[in-house]
């Protein structure tokens, strides 16, 4: 009854996306097999599904065609992870993923957007800080869209540096207890990364995602850091 993909889902922690519920889901893409233990399903996870039952009430025509026309309206620019329409695309995206929308040609995305070789959606990367081992994910199946080595050299070359100074300060948020009680102060140190974080993701979405503009139709930026507790409200990109 094309419900495909609209009951419980196996990887929760993968296809929950919320404003919230991206901290889950970023936190899943950044310790893969962590989304392959079973797991119960929480409150936000109950919310989320129920914010998708719309789109699972939609038949894939309907569907398809949203999807189709979002993706023209998301295009030519770099958008925050956070954004509520990106948000509505993600939750969209998966459950046209479960029913195969894009490999069964029911719509036909703008022009500008590739065909993605993993799923065969239209290509559109998110960048994270984990771009060096991962590249840019898709945001249709979940899986490497671009590996790192593949991308255009400027923009590589660009978020290869950001990624390498990001990495330290990320681990901050990570350190056990002997390298806690060297730092002295743990909370000033974690303080001190966290804000560190919020200037280097200020800089992917002022400097690097633009930069991807200029291979893509449309790109998508990882705009927190739920390790540091850094929000999206904290990464200010100021007046454009
Ligand atoms: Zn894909």
């Amino acid at each position: 009854m094309g419900l495909n993909g609209c009951g419980p889902v196996r990887h929760a922690s993968r296809s929950t996306f919320c404003l919230a519920a991206l901290d889950k889901f970023t936190a899943a893409r950044h310790a893969p097999f962590m989304a392959f233990e079973p797991e119960a399903s929480s409150p936000l996870d109950n919310l989320w599904q129920e914010y998708a039952s719309i789109f699972c009430d939609w038949d894939d025509l309907t569907l398809g065609r949203w999807l189709a026309q979002t993706l023209g309206q998301l295009q030519g620019r770099a958008w925050r992870l956070s954004h509520p329409l990106v948000g509505a695309y993600r939750l969209a995206a998966k459950i046209a993923h479960d029913r195969q929308i894009w490999l069964k040609r029911i719509a036909t995305p703008p022009a500008g957007y590739a065909e993605s070789p993993c799923c065969r959606a239209p290509f559109l990367p998110l960048l994270t800080r984990d771009v060096r081992a991962e590249g840019l994910i898709c945001q249709h199946c979940n899986e490497i869209l671009v590996p790192f080595e593949d991308i255009p050299a400027e923009p590589r070359e660009a978020a290869g540096s950001w990624a390498q100074a990001y990495e330290p300060v990320h681990a901050v948020a990570h350190w056990d207890d002997r390298q806690r009680r060297r730092a002295g102060n743990y909370d000033e140190a974690f303080e001190k990364a966290a804000k560190q974080a919020e200037q280097l993701l200020t800089r992917a979405g002022r400097e690097l995602a633009p930069k991807l503009l200029d291979a893509y139709a449309s790109v998508i930026w990882e705009d927190q850091d739920e390790c540091l507790e850094v929000r999206p409200e904290d990464v200010t990109l100021g007046e454009t």
